[in-house]
């Protein structure tokens, strides 16, 4: 993906994407982190049927930030679950790291969410008991794993937190609560982190520390990113912003200002 993606795109009277936005990509099995092929998922039965996928492909390029957006429904949390393996296709395939893992039993999902996977979610997620320091390297603890000292160390530098380290969730703000959870998330050196609505809990400031952390993590460490949200600030961080309409991809995009991501919005919303 390229870092000089023209960002001063104009939408047209229209309401058509900006030009920044294409097909999706497909960037081969080498480069791509997660892939996922003709991934359809259906809720309930008979009259009752909902199909929340219809039919989606996605290549997630290594080291890329992607954000998810869409309306209310369009199947944003449902794709998420999908291509972090919390849930399984009716139709359809997918690949993280290479494993292709719609077949996996319930014990080696669990290996594979354990060993590649980083989850935020909107809520924080944090143990009350523990200090922000403990919540970071907890996952390391469970999985009986000592880590990585100096990239730990380097985490916790880069979260920023100082004195706070010691401290129980219920003595943080909330940013500070979520970039505990970013750093906990990132402590395994996950192939791909997913975030549900990082900042959906957060007034405009706070988020803005989450954002940007989430931002470096992917500027100094490499780190995939996969993001849903509602919010088309948050959006603006990400290299590619993939929009869903009932439960397929309508458009995908590269770097977006808040404006164009206005647009395309308003224009899925009219449609
Ligand atoms: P989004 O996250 O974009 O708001 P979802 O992925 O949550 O959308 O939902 C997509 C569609 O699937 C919606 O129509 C929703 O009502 C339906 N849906 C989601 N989860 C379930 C479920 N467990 N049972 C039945 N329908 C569901
Ligand atoms: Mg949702």
């Amino acid at each position: 993906m390229s870092d000089n993606v023209d960002t001063t795109t104009i939408v047209n009277k229209e309401g058509a994407a900006p030009a920044t936005c294409e097909a999706g990509t497909t960037v081969g099995l080498e480069d791509a982190v997660v892939q996922a092929r003709g991934v359809e998922r259906d809720y309930g039965q008979g009259d009752a049927l909902v199909r929340a996928l219809a039919g989606v492909d996605i290549d997630l390029q290594r080291g890329a930030y992607t954000a998810i957006m869409g309306p209310s429904g369009s199947g944003k949390s449902t794709l998420m679950h999908i291509l972090a393996g919390l849930d399984k296709p009716t139709a359809g395939n997918v690949w993280i790291d290479g494993l292709e893992i719609t077949t996996l039993k319930e014990r080696a999902l669990t290996q594979l969410r354990r060993d590649k996977i980083g989850f935020i979610f909107q809520t924080f997620n944090l143990l009350p008991t523990l200090t922000a320091a403990e919540n970071i390297t907890l996952p390391l603890t469970i999985a009986g794993r000592k880590g990585d000292a100096a990239w730990v160390d380097e985490l916790i530098k880069t979260v920023g937190l100082g004195d706070r380290l010691t401290h129980k969730p219920s003595e943080l703000s909330g940013g500070q609560q979520q970039r505990v959870a970013v750093a906990r998330a990132l402590a395994s050196r996950p192939a791909v982190l997913f975030a549900d609505e990082p900042t959906g809990n957060l007034d405009s400031r706070t988020g803005e520390e989450v954002l940007q952390l989430l931002r470096q993590s992917r500027d100094k460490l490499g780190q995939t990113i996969v993001m849903v949200t509602h919010d088309a600030h948050a959006a603006t961080y990400a290299d590619r912003i993939v929009f869903l309409k009932d439960g397929a991809i309508a458009h995908d995009c590269g770097r977006l200002g808040r404006d164009d991501v206005y647009e395309v919005i308003k224009s899925l919303e009219d449609a």
